[in-house]
């Protein structure tokens, strides 16, 4: 029986398998709907195969219809070709060696490529376009047909490249596991594809001109990088799309796919526009992401990586480690990372009695730095996949790790916060018996701040400053820390926020310290410094692409 003509059905999402999937809207002919869990936006059902060869005609690509228009077409794609190479060599220091382009099209990307003296190999569906492809190449090679039928070899290519296809694959992860496979150890994944967090999209909403039958998915920065994660790749970095494109080639797509207004308008512009203005290639933040990633081993189980700050703490840390070392979370490893700072009340001591232990890292430092400096000299220690910070007291309740990381695990959820005050939960904090007037006054300064880090940085969070931050540590790739003491807190969140990833806050235990129990927050001195932090991080750059080229470049000068 020919299943041909039969639309897909899609039951769970196709990131972190919820059932959770709800209607949004219909556009050409196909349902758009949204994971209620992970925010993963595809069509359900998807087109037929037959829809699909409908639409991949011998005319899919933009500019075919003349030799002038397929010249400048070529050249605008060679151009754009040349500015992702550079981002990639920018990321990885890679500028040669093995590259694969999966749906190559016309070839124009491997056509630039291999100008930059890359080996190169294509891979494309369409077998017209392979034969073109073969004619304009000096030494690559072309398969015909789709990725997992093409047999390639295991672990040859040193970079595989992705140019607005991952949207048209019918199964995303499949597809990444297998080139996952095909990519040598280190090998880079390169992905441009649209972008349903980019500006046009967030605009135009339902009339996005992404939204068409033949893209069956349709990922924004988070669920991409989940789906990334799961799919054994690290190091991602996330940066808008940039695209060299001209007034005319803007122009024929939207003839293409017309949009109201927009259209009428580029037709009424281009009358009055002179004709070498509408040639002029620009550099434009178009629809997409550029995301750059790096295959890694995957673990058999994922490692979770507790980190203890611990500096005077001789009450609480023994019995805090006891219970952390008999803790399991299920589906998870566990290393646990203490990082003693030369405490004076016997805290080192007891640290060292853990030295030894199969599942603890110690770390010592020579002098007190601040807690903020203990938890990032611990995070550089930590070769987990998942990153819990743990104070060494027992403010924090540990039976709530395993629902604090079950949405980490199962891709919902890239960076979770334990919220003192969600869910159902009456007003847990800062009850200090007897001291009334104190517990107003902390309670007002929390309510204050969190308002001025949900009106700054645009969230709508209950509890940012809970010690419960729990995230994937590739989250923190290409980022800086420089903040020592309490305000490392602030650091991170903000910097989490401000890289992309909107965090999940969840419901957990928590019973307050006093101040006379040890509570070490300063009360006037503390919350001035933090409102200078926290103009510092509405401020300063974040800029990952540049801290690793500059990382690159200093190992590089190491080297000569
Ligand atoms: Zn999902």
């Amino acid at each position: 029986m020919d299943h041909s003509n039969k639309r897909h059905t899609i039951k769970t999402c196709q990131v972190c398998q919820s059932a959770r999937i709800y209607y949004l809207f219909t556009t050409c002919d196909c349902r758009v709907v949204r994971c209620d869990d992970c925010g993963l936006v595809f069509l359900n059902p998807q087109p037929s195969d037959d829809e699909l060869a409908r639409i991949y005609g011998e005319n899919y690509f933009l500019g075919s219809e003349t030799e002038a228009s397929r010249a400048a077409v070529s050249e605008i794609k060679q151009a754009t070709a040349r500015l992702y190479l550079a981002e990639i060599g920018r990321y990885s220091g890679l500028r040669h060696g093995r590259l694969l382009e999966i749906g190559c099209g016309d070839g124009d990307f491997l056509v630039a490529a291999e100008a930059e003296s890359w080996r190169v190999t294509g891979v494309e569906y369409s077998p017209s376009a392979c034969e073109k492809v073969r004619c304009r190449l000096k030494n690559g090679e072309v398969y015909s047909g789709e990725l997992q039928s093409a047999n390639l070899p295991t672990e040859q290519y040193d970079l595989c490249v992705l140019s607005d296809v991952i949207e048209h694959v019918r199964d995303p992860l499949d597809f990444l596991r297998e080139i996952h496979r095909v990519l040598k150890p280190g090998g880079i994944l390169f992905i441009a594809t649209p972008s349903i967090d980019s500006w046009s999209a967030r605009f135009m909403k339902q009339k996005w001109m992404e939204f068409k039958a033949e893209h069956l998915t349709y990922f924004d920065r988070q669920t991409l990088q989940t789906a990334l994660a799961k799919s054994g790749f690290r190091d991602v970095i996330v940066e808008a799309g940039w695209k060299i494109l001209s007034f005319d080639y803007v122009k024929m797509h939207f003839e293409r796919f017309p949009v109201p207004l927009v259209t009428p308008l580029m037709r009424f512009v281009a009358r009055l526009m002179p004709q070498k203005m509408k040639l002029k290639h620009r550099r434009i933040v178009a629809s997409g992401m550029m995301v750059f990633s790096r295959k890694s081993t995957v673990p058999p189980q994922p490692v979770l990586s507790v980190i203890v700050p611990a500096f005077n703490e001789v009450r609480t840390f023994g019995v805090l480690m006891e219970a952390l070392l008999q803790k399991e979370v299920p589906g998870l490893q566990m290393e646990v990372i203490v990082v003693e700072s030369r405490s004076t009340d016997g805290t080192r001591e007891l640290a060292l009695k853990y030295r030894d232990h199969p599942r603890v890292k110690l770390i010592l430092e020579e002098q007190p730095h601040g807690k903020g400096h203990a938890v990032r000299t611990g995070l550089q220690a930590a070769t987990g996949d998942f990153v819990l910070i743990q104070d060494a007291d027992l403010e924090y309740d540990l039976d709530d790790y395993d629902c604090l990381l079950e949405p980490l695990v199962a891709g919902r959820a890239a960076f979770v916060l334990g919220s003192r005050h969600g869910g159902r939960n009456v007003w847990k904090m800062r009850q200090f018996t007897g001291q009334v007037g104190l517990s107003l006054f902390v309670n007002f300064g929390h309510g204050f701040f969190t308002t001025l880090i949900n009106v700054l940085f645009w969230q709508r969070l209950r509890d940012p400053f809970t010690m419960f931050k729990v995230f994937r540590r590739d989250c923190l790739y290409g980022l800086e820390f420089e903040c020592n003491r309490f305000d490392f807190d602030f650091e991170l969140l903000i910097k989490l926020l401000r890289k992309g990833f909107q965090p999940m806050e969840l419901p957990v235990n928590y019973r307050s310290r006093s101040f006379k129990e040890g509570k070490k927050v300063r009360l006037v001195r503390d919350p001035l410094a933090w409102l200078v932090t926290i103009a510092w991080l509405r401020k300063v750059k974040i800029a990952p692409m540049s801290v690793l080229e500059r990382r690159q470049n200093t190992s590089m000068a190491r080297k000569d």
